[in-house]
């Protein structure tokens, strides 16, 4: 870690999960995905999963990745269909941007921080906690346009933080 570590600043930017390339993470020694579920993987209030998900998880599976679902969702039915659906451990209510969320993500896959990367669309959630773990991590475009104003200033924060203030 040097003296310029903002750990708000993820190590990759892209549009969605569909743009990352992950030979080029097989490459950097990574074997795991943490990933988060809401605006990440699927849209936030949408329930089915659409068969390009589907094949977009057992691709990774084939190239050899582990995979484990998080999400601060307050709704863990909801977590633990997705999970079994996609067939992959899903932890609800991760508390993330907390380390422990991480760690335990960390011990389900059974790897190192290094061998990991977090792919998220929130800053203060998923790419801080990762960051400050230690887990390489991806910043996708959320999913679902914000409409409430809470939301809305936190996206509006995000792109500060992302310029540098
Ligand atoms: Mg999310």
């Amino acid at each position: 870690m040097n003296v310029w570590f903002n750990p708000l600043q993820p190590k990759q930017n892209v549009l969605n999960i569909k743009e990352i390339n992950f030979s080029q993470l097989k490459r950097r020694g990574i074997s795991a995905l943490i990933l988060d579920i809401d605006d990440t993987l699927v849209p936030r209030l949408v329930k089915d999963i659409t068969p390009d998900i589907f094949e977009w998880v057992a691709t990774r599976k084939e190239e050899g990745f582990k995979i484990c679902l998080t999400s601060n969702s307050r709704h863990p039915l909801r977590v633990k269909y997705i999970g079994d659906t996609l067939g992959v451990p899903a932890m609800p209510l991760s508390f993330k941007p907390f380390p422990f969320a991480f760690w335990r993500a960390l011990q389900i896959l059974g790897v190192k921080p290094d061998q990991a990367v977090m792919i998220g669309d929130q800053l203060f959630m998923d790419i801080l906690g990762a960051n400050l773990v230690g887990i390489h991590t991806i910043f996708v475009k959320h999913l679902t346009p914000e409409t409430n104003w809470a939301r809305k200033l936190m996206r509006w924060l995000e792109v500060k933080f992302l310029r540098g203030l």
